[in-house]
Order: structure tokens, then sequence, then C-alpha cells
């Protein structure tokens, strides 16, 4: 039984222990109330990219704290939010002009897919279609739900959600069926845009493909007039080795979606960016035209002035140093030499692979198994399904990486010998 009032995301309470509790953390660690230390090796659910309380992102919150809370967003500005704006659109490829701040990966998806068909209905009233990419993820909201694929994630809702057409992910040596199936739904018409997640698609298993792909993709949608969305809320700020993913494939998208690392896992934050041209769909003397989404606290002042010293971490020489160590001892991993590790593949910082199993796929007992397993080590790794992956903040020290790969060899060594329970 479960004595706490609390109801946790992605949780079966029936099934799962008490939670752990964490009092305090720091750089890579977490230190439970009783005092043991813990690797978050997958960066708190991929947002804590410098590591945890970073102290000139602490400084930052503090210093704003005492100066504005929380101000109305509509007919309102302040300085940490047209600082954030500035800076991010400095360093963000240069089409992108407008920035438009909500709370959350998925709301930055809402406020993206909101651009992009209020954009197309301005324009011409009959471009409507949504493609996605099967196995991408965008968020728990009804909009991210329904752009994101099937899954056990959405099933119990699906009647609930609007038809997308989705473009089967590109698979290695297959990449043409994806790319013919986008110009087959491109020549029935009226597509409106194409989101997708670039190079890495996260919740849907780490599957990674390559930037080739998404560069004719983006040519796809140019030809056509469709907007293509990236997502890019799990892979901005250096995860993937550079500032977007979509830089390794020299894109630039109509519409950015940005959170998770945005304030380095400090406080909730969501930014969509745009072209000006979508901005200027919507600008007009006429009021119906207005850009009608907000919530109530879009653009607070503190999450805005954490993603202020978030964004001079990244311009930091230091960041691109441990950045770079951290793709480099990543690829030295050498997962794929273990004898049940299948796929294993890297992007940036992130490393992936499934555990050869009977019992694939996301409720894979596998995944809840490891899980503990890893835990009592000390070391927070969280399977999706049978796909083990290490997503660590950029500042984890070779000692704590070394350790991870180590549990993830003695993980595999007892599942081999069929005693993980035991060995754990
Ligand atoms: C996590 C994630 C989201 C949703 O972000 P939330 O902040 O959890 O709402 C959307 N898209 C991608 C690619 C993500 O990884």
């Amino acid at each position: 039984m479960n004595l706490s009032p609390l109801w946790h995301p992605f949780t079966q309470h029936a099934l799962a222990g008490p939670p752990v509790f964490i009092e305090r953390a720091e750089g890579a660690a977490l230190f439970t109330k009783d005092g043991k230390r813990i690797i978050d090796a997958i960066s708190s659910w991929w947002v804590n990219i410098y590591g945890h309380n970073h102290p000139a992102i602490v400084a930052s919150v503090k210093a704003q704290a005492s100066r504005l809370d929380q101000v109305i967003f509509a007919g309102f500005t302040h300085e940490p939010a047209e600082k954030l704006a500035e800076e991010l659109l400095q360093i963000m490829p240069a089409p992108l002009k407008r920035v438009f701040l909500s709370d959350s990966g998925s709301t930055a998806v809402e406020v993206a897919l909101k651009m992009a068909v209020g954009a197309q209905m301005h324009r011409n009233k009959k471009q409507k279609r949504i493609v996605a990419l099967e196995h991408g993820y965008h968020g728990d909201t009804f909009g991210a739900m329904a752009m994101g694929a099937p899954s056990v994630f959405n099933q119990l809702y699906k009647d609930y959600l609007f038809a997308v057409d989705r473009l089967p992910f590109p698979e290695k040596d297959k990449e043409d069926v994806t790319l013919s199936a986008f110009k087959k739904i491109l020549a029935q018409g009226n597509v409106a845009a194409l989101i997708l997640e670039p190079l890495v698609l996260g919740a849907g298993g780490m599957r990674m493909y390559p930037p080739e792909v998404l560069r004719a993709l983006k040519t796809l949608c140019e030809q056509h007039g469709v907007y293509f969305i990236a997502d890019e809320v799990m892979t901005a700020f250096g995860r993937t080795g550079t500032l977007l993913a979509c830089e390794q494939a020299n894109v630039t998208p109509d519409i950015l979606c940005l959170s998770k690392g945005l304030t380095g896992g400090f406080l909730p934050l969501g930014a969509t960016l745009c072209t000006e041209e979508i901005y200027q769909a919507f600008y007009s003397t006429d009021r119906a035209k207005t850009f009608w989404h907000s919530s109530s606290y879009t653009g607070n002042p503190l999450s805005c002035a954490a993603a202020c010293a978030s964004l001079e971490l990244w311009k930091q020489p230091e960041t691109q140093t441990r950045l770079k160590n951290l793709c480099a001892a990543q690829e030295k991993a050498r997962l794929e030499l273990l004898p049940q590790v299948e796929n294993a593949r890297r992007c940036g910082t992130i490393l992936a692979f499934e555990i050869k199993s009977d019992d694939p796929g996301y409720l894979s007992q596998i995944g809840p198994e490891l899980y503990e397993f890893f835990l009592k080590q000390g070391v927070l790794l969280r399977p999706l399904g049978n796909t083990l992956y290490v997503m660590p903040p950029y500042c984890i020290s070779e000692t704590d990486l070394n350790a991870v790969t180590t549990f993830i060899h003695h993980a595999l060594d007892a599942l081999r010998r069929g005693r993980l329970e035991r060995a754990a």
C-alpha cells in the first residue's frame, strides 16, 4: 500500500515500491534522506544537462526571486524574458526570429502545432494534415499524444486523438521507405506540417537515424510548402553533441520546440521559436487573427532567469570541453562487445542498446528489474522496456561514468546467469 497521497507519473503504484526520497542533489549525484548517493545517469528524465544545483543557475534564480516573482505576460514584459529571447535567437539558426514561451515540452509542442496549423489556415485554409514519425513521442497532452506514436502510453485515449499521417521510422538501409512514404502523402496534398524528433527518438526507445534522412525530409517540406517542426525538447543544448540535432543535417526548422535542458533542468519552461513568415501570418489589425494561446505562467521570470544562466553556461569553453569529453567517453564504452547486447548505438552524449530478451517492448519485465538492480548499486538508470540508455549530465566525472558502465556489465552478467534479482 502506498501511504502517501501522491500519484506519481508513469508509475503503477500496485507494482512499484515506495519512491526514493531525495533530500538534496549536487552535480551528477542525488542524495537520499538516509544519506545514500545515487548517480543520476539519466539527468533526471533528460533535463539536468549541467548537473543539479549548478551554482550559477542558483545565483541567477535567487537574485531574480528577490526582484520579480511573476507578472502577467499579456501586455507586460520583463528583463529575464527579453534577455532570454535575445540570447536564444543569437545562438539559434538565423531564420528563427520569434520566441513564444510556455511551461513544458508538451506545451512547446502544442504551441508549435497551433502555430503551424494556424499559419496555414491564414494562408489558404486547405493545408491541414499533420505528418509525424513512427515511434515518435511529443508529450502527454492531447495534441502531443495525437502526434506521438500509438502505444501503451496513449491507447486508452485513442478515440479522442486527431488523425495523423505516420511515416515509417527510417531503419538502417531502409531510409528510402520513409522518404517514399512522405512523397506519397505529399502527392495527395494538403499537408500542413511535419513534426519529428531530429536524429534521436527519445521515449520511443532511443532510436537513432542519420542526418541525411533529416535533410531529405526537410527538402521535401520546402518543395511542398509544408512547415517543418523540430521537436528538440530532448535533443537540444548539446545532447547529440551539437547545440541542435538539426545542425548536423544542416537543417533550419520553421518551428523549433525547446524545453528540458533550456533551464539546465532547474525550472519548468518551454519555448517555441518560429520564422518571421509564421509570425506574420498572424500579424494583422484583425483581432480575430491573434495567436490565441497562453498559460498562466507564460514567461515566468524565475524560469527565464534560470534559462539565461543556462545559456551563459552553454557558451563557456569549459562546458564545451566537458561535452566533448563525455561524447568521447560514451564512444569508448564498447558495450556492443557484450553477448546480450543488441544494436548498440550512440548519438552525442546518448548511449543506448537493447538487451536480448524473449520479452521485448516497453512493458518488458526486464525494465523494472534492471531499474531496481541499478538503484541498489547507487545508479539511476530507467530502461525503456528492454532498451537501456545512459544520458548523464555533462559534468559527470570519469569515475562515476566508469561506475555506471561497470554496473551495466554486472547487470548483464547477472542476467546471463539468470540471477538478476538475487544478485541485486
Ligand atoms: C519530454 C519530451 C516532451 C514533453 O516534454 P514535457 O516537459 O515532459 O511535457 C516532448 N517532446 C520530446 C521529444 C520529449 O523528449
